[in-house]
């Protein structure tokens, strides 16, 4: 550990008994070890588990574009004297997360008081518990499922299982979707969503619908099955390049959804809100602080070890990610001395008060995309040249 600072830890002996202690007690007694390796690797400076710091170049903020039209081109931080690009480690942006697992690592009694916290551990410590399970079923078969079938099985077995709040809803006029209220994977549980209206935005500017709206917003990205070449690729590269190729689309949801939060909970304890992207073998992670003007951005994250066991730093990442409002810390110092900021503000000019004032969700504005309507039309000056005299060839 870099830090030298003793911080007097968050959590104390639970007093009052709650359905969750028998996990406490029992993870602790019998999965302890794979929680502490997964640890380890969110304090190596070379991990893919950080945060890079972007600035963004170019960007349509300023007019009326639905977020799959969003153009939204970042260059990442450097040091002037390096050609690398810098970052943070994840867990200095979600303190509060890793601290709540580096006290329980010491004694399954040092779990959090505030109940939402506790949840929110006793949710990760579960999954982890059933994690071989689930890395099974998500898995299977899943090169030859649809996007919306995809959608539906992330968001039954991966989202609502690690999130306090475990509704989600998913975009009612996706492609093919599913009509009954059961996981698709031959799991036979009942979904704890349901379809419904997922759009946000600001009306005249970026908006539109996301994949999955929870406390978090999700877009996914898969090639689908049937779609052209995509028989000649592994799944993991036909994933990764849908994925980048939506990268502009989700750091624009990114930015809009800060906003969104902002708006709507005030009472948060900072705006540096996460915005996931989610294939068919990664993830990747988009946050933006609507404050701040700060915009950082993880590596794609494998989410599977050998194409069939879950990794589980990615899972301790997504965990952190869908709970930020119990795990996240907000930019650090360090970021802000850097005086590397977005730009967002400079980009959106005098169109920066109506993000601030007019995001909403649904919000079910639609792009005008049609030709002109039937115009009054005006004459215009004749010419008197000779038509005969315009164009002499020498
Ligand atoms: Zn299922």
């Amino acid at each position: 550990m870099a830090s030298g600072i003793e911080i007097a830890p968050p959590v104390k002996r639970l007093k009052i008994k709650d359905e969750n202690d028998e996990i406490f007690m029992s993870f602790h007694k019998d999965n302890l070890q794979t929680l502490k390796y997964a640890l380890d690797v969110f304090n190596n400076h070379l991990s893919c588990y950080g945060v890079g710091i972007l600035n963004i170049k170019v960007c349509n903020a300023a007019s009326s574009k639905c977020f799959s039209n969003a153009t939204c081109d970042c260059e990442q931080f450097r040091k002037p004297s390096s050609s690398v690009p810098r970052g943070f480690k994840i867990r200095g942006i979600f303190q509060y997360g890793f601290k709540m697992l580096d006290a329980y690592i010491k004694s399954p009694e040092c779990i959090p008081q505030r109940r939402g916290a506790r949840l929110a551990l006793a949710k990760l410590l579960k999954f982890l518990t059933d994690i071989e399970l689930t890395g099974k079923t998500l898995s299977q078969g899943r090169e030859d499922i649809s996007e919306t079938e995809w959608t539906v099985r992330v968001a039954h077995h991966l989202f609502s299982k690690l999130a306090v709040g475990s509704n989600y809803t998913l975009d009612n006029i996706s492609k093919g979707r599913i009509k009954d209220a059961y996981c698709n994977c031959g799991c036979k549980e009942r979904l704890l969503g349901d379809y419904g209206d997922t759009s946000m935005g600001v009306p005249s500017y970026w908006h539109g619908r996301l994949d999955i709206l929870m406390d978090v917003a999700v877009t996914v990205a898969t090639e689908e099955p049937d779609s052209p070449g995509a028989g000649n690729c592994s799944s993991s590269e036909m994933t990764s390049d849908r994925m980048i190729a939506c990268k502009e689309q989700i750091r624009a949801e990114a930015i809009v959804f800060s906003f969104l939060q902002k708006k709507n909970h005030p009472e948060l304890n900072n705006f540096l809100i996460p915005t996931i992207a989610m294939s068919k073998s990664q993830m990747a992670v988009c946050l933006y602080d609507c404050e701040n003007d700060i915009f950082l951005e993880t590596p794609r994250l494998d989410l599977f070890v050998e194409d069939k066991f879950l990794k589980i730093e990615t899972i301790i990442t997504l965990w952190s990610v869908l709970n930020f409002k119990y795990c996240c810390s907000g930019v650090p110092e360090e970021i802000i001395e850097f005086g590397f900021t977005a730009d967002f503000f400079k980009h959106a000019g005098p169109h920066l008060e109506k993000y601030i004032a007019n995001v909403k969700a649904p919000c079910c504005y639609q792009t005008e995309n049609t030709w002109s309507a039937v115009l009054v039309l005006e004459d215009v000056k004749e010419k008197t040249d000779d038509v005969n005299n315009i164009y002499q060839p020498s």
